[in-house]
């Protein structure tokens, strides 16, 4: 896919101002997605069900495990929400992105990434040539914590097998952590996040190529930050093209 032009619009919604060396060709809106260096990290096991919730045994198909979600009430969190916050997008899509839990607005609306960390969000897989519509996207948790404190461990634990299923479904090529909790959570780590992104991950039985990122809510409050994200988002792409090109 030509990137150029369009790659170009969504860095300037992104805030990141493009760097032209000196001797560069005479139209650098072509240069090549490169990746950042790689740094594989081993894999790590899938969730599993007996781990993490005795009691949920997610449903093998999308509409089952719409319904299931939306009428849990295995933790605390079923109280204080609006609705859950299944997922949205493309069950055929090749990458999934993984946030931490529904905001105000995603509890109003029902839908993940919908306010403005959301529109960044946009922006930033616009930047790497994915409309959010081409993705699937979820959250680890999919009710709100309220006043948007961290998930509890044992929210989390019982929530997780949700997305497990989620990403059996999905069967994505990649998968995008937007976010320390989303990271932590996914490879079972309290590192800080940045020992963990600039790597290459891998997750759950089918070894998918995971990549982690900054928070798009961070990256609003910490816009300097923009500049690393948009290397973990060509360090994506770029391994996303390697997985593709495998199969
Ligand atoms: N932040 C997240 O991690 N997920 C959302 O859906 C919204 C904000």
């Amino acid at each position: 896919m030509q990137l150029g032009p369009l790659r170009n619009a969504y860095l300037e919604a992104l805030g990141i101002d493009r760097w032209v060396p000196r001797d560069a060709p005479p139209d650098p809106a072509n240069v090549a997605v490169t990746s950042a260096p790689v740094a594989a990290s081993a894999p790590v096991p899938a969730i599993r069900q007996a781990d993490v919730s005795p009691g949920i045994i997610p449903a093998g198909d999308w509409a089952g495990l719409r319904q299931q979600v939306a009428g849990c009430t295995a933790c605390e969190l079923c109280k204080t929400r609006t609705q859950t916050v299944f997922g949205v997008g493309n069950t055929s899509a090749d990458w999934l992105i993984i946030g931490e839990a529904p905001g105000a607005e995603e509890d109003r609306q029902g839908e993940p990434f919908v306010g403005r960390a959301g529109q960044l969000l946009n922006a930033m897989l616009l930047a790497i040539g994915l409309p959010r519509e081409t993705v699937f996207i979820a959250n680890i948790l999919k009710c709100r914590p309220p006043g948007n404190r961290d998930p509890k461990p044992e929210e989390v634990s019982r929530c997780l097998p949700f997305l497990s299923a989620q990403i059996a479904l999905l069967k994505p090529k990649i998968i995008l952590a937007v976010g320390r909790i989303a990271a932590q959570n996914l490879l079972a780590t309290d590192a800080p996040l940045a020992r963990l992104r600039g790597k290459l991950h891998h997750f759950g039985e089918a070894n998918t190529p995971l990549v982690i990122t900054y928070h798009p809510a961070y990256l609003l409050r910490t816009p300097s930050d923009k500049r690393k994200a948009w290397e973990d988002l060509k360090f994506a792409r770029a391994t996303y093209m390697r997985a593709a090109g495998a199969n």
